[in-house]
């Protein structure tokens, strides 16, 4: 027999990293949040690699700090290491990583968590949904607690019917030995969910005495750090270095003789891996012609002396673990503090999704992170970000939030899972984004950060730092569209030392800057400087007027992308009632049901003749039928 516990706005269950940007941006918003964990000391823990960021996932991180989330504040606040990586290469790729304290960026979340208004966190296991009349009311818990609400976001992550696996052991179970979550997945499979199983894995974690460090090099972080969130401030903070080993012929040769035991190729395991995750076995097996793979050593946290293995993600059994690592330099006499394995998990096909994460099938309910498919919390953190967002704005009355693949990477990969579904975890990929070089790290708030504040996430005092650096970045460039540089021995001198061709005739400091080989910097040095603007100003100067072509190029074609979205599919749309469409594009339309043209365009299996046929049956519907 349940009893009623109370009714909110939004129940969040779990407080994972999808969980908490959902119940943090939801309570933001004003709706009275309840979020239901299965353990409040493991908030936003981290089952996997220390760290924050990377190739399109630190952008994403930026985007989620743009819009006024979480993850980027958190791990400002409790990174060990730093780094810009690519910053050999353009913007577009540059991303931002930083090794994260786990034990420090957890406490920070549940303090957060705690503090934050309109926000109540419990403990407990959420068995089933409750559902009036198709519509999502609310939750039962396994203590027969019923919460009521207007809406319910799912972010249960690896949780749901976890099965771990190491060798031929294996036994149900969330990561590190958590509890398992089993009935909520039957209950949403009874509801009639397609789910399929997915797998991940992880590496051992050795004790850091054990590790001869002499035999590695050394990865030290950046002196000068960027940060990740907008609003953190210049800070001095002791960085701990990672350090770099190598697989070699030994080590392959312990897998390849031991491959029939790891529950990757035993045939234990159903659940399907991830592509750009692989376990060591799958590295071994699918590039044998690499006489070495990179091990990095990475700490989990300054006060802990566990070492994350990264690189070495395995299902193999614990005792060839141990022969594994003792012909890996540095780590002949590790000691594993916990042995690496697989779990598999269920996941709901995404393609049972609208763009606003809400479940097609029951108004009210929503699903973020890795139980779409997913894997990164990165990755999770955006959408938990985006079905907070959408749940709290259908309450309260607001229009749906759905970010296009021109504004942001959270908007490619909501995009990517509803409309392609993901047969392996998907992971973001700078390659996923068409237009990539309008997504960068520079850039994220002016792409979103008028929205988050718009939606009552962004506060006003960040809002305003905001609209002030806008007009200083507009302000200079118009300066420098006024400034002269003459060929003068001075600013030839500064030519010369920038590896540049010498100046015959006078050019605007705007058009110079235009110069591959010349950054704000060295520009700035042929002028008068402006002691107004900070080093975030001039460098969004510089790209934006040295990518000026590229960037307007880009724009024309996401202005042609738009009016396809612009096309909206009619709600009641009939795919059989269209003539000329192929069987495979009725069948995705149907299943996908796009709300424009241009979802459709990308739905794999239909056609430009399919789109072509659409556009005219929903420009003359009455006219095409009669042509039949
Ligand atoms: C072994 C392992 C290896 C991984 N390897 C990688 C990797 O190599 N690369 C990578 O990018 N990512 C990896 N990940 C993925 C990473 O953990 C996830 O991407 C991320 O944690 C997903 O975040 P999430 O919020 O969706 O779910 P999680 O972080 O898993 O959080 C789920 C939350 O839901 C709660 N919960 C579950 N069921 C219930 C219930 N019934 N009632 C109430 N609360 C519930 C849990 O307590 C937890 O707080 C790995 C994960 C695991 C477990």
């Amino acid at each position: 027999m349940t009893f009623d516990a109370g009714k909110y706005d939004v129940i969040v269950i779990g407080a994972g990293h999808a969980g908490v940007e959902a119940g943090f941006a939801a309570a933001r918003m004003g709706a009275k949040t309840l979020m239901l964990t299965l353990n409040l000391d493991m908030i936003a823990f981290m089952p996997c690699n220390p760290s924050i960021g990377g190739p399109a996932k630190g952008i994403v991180v930026r985007e989620i700090d743009a819009l006024g989330g979480i993850m980027g504040k958190v791990i400002d606040k409790s990174y060990i290491q730093m780094r810009m990586l690519n910053t050999g290469k353009g913007p577009a790729v540059q991303a931002l990583r930083a090794q994260a304290d786990k034990p420090v960026y957890m406490k920070e979340m549940k303090r957060l968590m705690e503090n934050e208004e309109n926000l109540t966190i419990r403990q407990g296991m959420v068995d089933e949904l409750i559902i009036e009349d198709g519509i999502c009311k609310g939750v039962v818990t396994e203590s027969k607690a019923a919460y009521y609400a207007d809406a319910v976001i799912v972010t249960t992550g690896t949780f749901m019917r976890g099965k771990v696996l190491m060798g031929h052991l294996e036994y149900e179970s969330g990561p590190n030995n958590q509890r398992v979550s089993v009935n909520l997945s039957k209950n949403l499979e009874d509801l009639g969910f397609e789910i399929t199983r997915f797998k991940t894995g992880t590496p051992p974690r050795v004790n850091s005495h054990s590790v001869d460090y002499s035999k590695t090099e050394i990865q030290p972080g950046d002196e000068n750090p960027k940060y990740f969130s907008h609003d953190t401030a210049e800070q001095m903070v002791e960085q701990l270095p990672c350090w770099l080993t190598y697989t070699n012929e030994f080590t392959h040769g312990v897998i390849n003789n031991n491959l029939g035991l790891s529950a990757m190729y035993s045939g234990a395991k159903r659940g399907t891996g991830a592509r750009y995750c692989p376990s060591i076995e799958d590295k071994i097996v699918r590039f044998n012609d690499k006489p070495r793979h990179q091990i990095f050593l990475e700490p989990e946290g300054r006060d802990t002396e566990e070492v994350y293995v990264q690189g070495l993600s395995t299902s193999l059994p614990e005792s060839v673990q141990h022969e594994m690592l003792k012909t890996i330099p540095g780590l002949e006499n590790a000691q594993i503090m916990r042995p690496g394995y697989a779990i598999e998990y269920d996941v709901i096909v995404p393609t049972q999704l609208w763009p606003t994460l809400e479940t097609k099938k029951i108004p009210g309910l929503y699903t973020a992170g890795q139980i779409n498919g997913t894997s990164g919390y990165e990755e999770a953190a955006g959408q938990g970000m985006m079905a907070g967002i959408n749940a709290a704005a259908k309450i309260i009355g607001k229009d749906p939030v759905i970010l296009d693949r021109s504004q942001a990477y959270i908007g490619v990969m909501i995009d990517d899972l509803v409309t392609k579904g993901t047969n392996d975890p998907y992971r973001l990929l700078t390659s996923r984004a068409e237009y990539r070089l309008l997504l960068r790290h520079d850039n994220a708030d002016m792409r979103l950060t008028e929205l988050g504040y718009d939606l009552g996430i962004v506060s006003d005092d960040r809002y305003n730092k905001f609209v002030e650096k806008k007009q200083f970045v507009e302000g200079e460039k118009k300066r420098l569209r006024k400034i002269v540089i003459k060929p003068t021995d001075e600013v030839n001198e500064v030519m010369e030392e920038a590896g540049a061709t010498r100046l015959k005739e006078a050019i605007k400091a705007y058009d110079l800057l235009k110069r591959p080989e010349l950054s704000y910097d060295i520009v700035d040095r042929m002028i008068e400087s402006n002691s107004e603007i900070d080093s975030e100003v001039k460098e969004q100067v510089g790209i934006q007027i040295k990518y000026e072509g590229y960037i307007k190029k880009a724009n024309e074609q996401v202005d042609r992308m738009l009016k396809m979205e612009d096309k909206k599919v009619p709600a009641d749309i009939d795919y059989d009632d269209i003539h000329g469409l192929a069987t495979e594009a009725v069948e995705k339309l149907k299943k996908v049901r796009p709300l424009s043209v241009g979802q459709a365009s990308r739905i794999s299996g239909v056609n430009p003749a399919d789109i072509s046929i659409l556009l005219v049956y929903i420009q003359h519907g009455s006219i095409a039928r009669i042509a039949n």
